[in-house]
């Protein structure tokens, strides 16, 4: 419990003790549509109940009274999983509500706890040892994946590992897996913008540090200042993504916290990059009619505030560009994040299948899991119902959880449209 304290900064303590029950964050959660009790207030309370036993006098002398205190039971400990990973940070309770309280980042710390009780699922917690024992290619199927990829990127031209080129740019194994045209279409794009950049040879991570969705302070400790150590020696000016999810935010917030130093470059998205360039006339991309969405990730939009950019450029690509109904700061989330889309039944058989090897879950987490697919694409509706709305054929993405997850929802709700990351659709725009 002393290490959920730890997180207890200024900010967390407005966030634990200024909740006035207004239930305005309620109705704009994603998971509040797949049970009530999975509200941003209900999640959060478990983490309070862990501050109220430390810090307040009163629940720590008489716990039972306030409802102060660790679960006692396994059942409890199973109640408070479920809460927590229902969850995607996706922020929509902190910019609706009027006090600022992000119960995202509250749950964020409760996985923490969870973790060191040995509560994580087992597909995320073997993703998190892999990846902070650096011993993710030493699977069979991941380094076949990532060795296809490099033989695509050698065609390409690519020159890595280049120290002080202007731009580097950071990818991971999870997009070389999940949608590598992302990766090729961003390389193109960089060769059309004629700028001075280059990458590694090697997946830095999976994602971001992994062990960061979970709470897992030690392995995102570990991976950060791997990937950190590996960006200084590079000395680029920037490091450039086309992965707007949670890598996005990670890089650009969280990262100059755990290492603690400020970082020399500066962190952005390849939109950014290409907004700027189509502005200045230097880049253009055939006009296509087909008719195209946005769906923009929590991540680099509501949180990074490139909410415009990929719209500016989107129109310019495709004549029926169309907005979807949330678009902006309250855009609708995909239902997914926060490691959720990775850990569901679907994404484990796939992962089993790449990994060579079969999971070993307890019945107990298999219907953990199973309640949590179903939960999810709840949680997911809302966004493919505005896509829909749209009547739009393409939904342009830049995020490898939010393609995902509306692959899985769109499918379980019968609608057809394609799906595309944003660098690959522009490269595929390319004049
Ligand atoms: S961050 Fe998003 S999913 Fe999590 S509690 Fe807030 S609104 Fe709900
Ligand atoms: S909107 Fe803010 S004050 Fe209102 S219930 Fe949610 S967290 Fe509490």
């Amino acid at each position: 419990m002393g290490s959920a304290l730890k997180h207890l900064d200024p900010v967390m303590l407005h966030f634990f003790e200024n909740c006035v029950n207004c239930g305005l964050c309620e109705v704009n959660c994603p998971y509040t549509a797949a049970g009530e009790e999975y509200g941003p207030v209900e999640k959060a309370e478990l983490l309070r109940k862990l501050y109220r036993a430390q810090v307040q006098i009163l629940p720590r002398i008489f716990p039972w009274l306030f409802g102060a205190g660790p679960p006692k039971t396994k059942e409890e400990v199973d109640e408070w999983v479920e809460k927590a990973y229902r969850c995607t940070n996706c922020g929509l309770c902190y910019v609706t509500c009027p006090f600022g309280i992000h119960s995202g980042e509250m749950i964020k710390v409760l996985r923490g706890y969870l973790a060191r009780v040995g509560r994580v699922p087992t597909l995320l917690k073997a993703m998190i040892d892999a990846e902070a024992s650096n011993t993710l290619l030493e699977n069979k199927g991941l380094k076949e994946i990532w060795s296809n990829m490099l033989d695509k990127l050698r065609e390409e031209g690519v020159e890595f590992n280049k120290k002080n080129a202007k731009y580097l740019y950071v990818t991971s194994l999870a997009e070389a897996m999940m949608t590598p045209g992302s990766v090729i279409g961003a390389v193109k794009l960089f060769k059309k913008l004629g700028i001075d950049w280059t990458m590694s040879d090697q997946p830095l991570s999976m994602r971001a540090p992994i062990g960061s969705l979970a709470g897992d302070d030690e392995a995102t400790r570990v991976v950060a200042r791997r990937i950190y150590d590996y960006i200084k020696d590079m000395n680029p000016e920037y490091i450039v993504l086309s992965d707007g999810g949670y890598p996005y935010t990670f890089f650009r917030f969280d990262l100059p916290r755990i290492i603690g130093e400020k970082p020399s470059f500066k962190v952005v998205h390849i939109v950014e990059l290409v907004e700027e360039a189509l502005h200045e006339g230097k880049i253009k991309f055939k006009t296509t009619s087909e008719s195209v969405t946005w769906h923009s990730p929590c991540k680099m939009g509501r949180f990074g505030g490139l909410i415009e950019e990929p719209v500016k450029v989107l129109s310019q690509v495709s004549s029926g560009f169309v907005k979807l109904g949330s678009h902006g700061i309250f855009n609708k989330c995909c239902g997914g994040g926060s490691s959720i889309a990775c850990i569901v039944p679907p994404t484990q058989e796939m992962m089993e299948k790449i990994l060579g090897m079969s999971l070993q879950l307890t019945a107990s987490e298999k219907s953990f899991l199973d309640k949590l697919y179903k939960d999810m694409l709840v949680a997911g509706k809302a966004k493919v119902d505005e896509i829909k709305e749209t009547g739009a054929s393409t939904v342009v993405t830049a995020c490898v959880g939010c393609m995902h997850t509306i692959g899985m929802t769109t499918k379980a709700y019968g609608v057809n449209v394609k799906l595309k990351m944003l660098s690959e659709f522009l490269a595929e725009n390319l004049e």
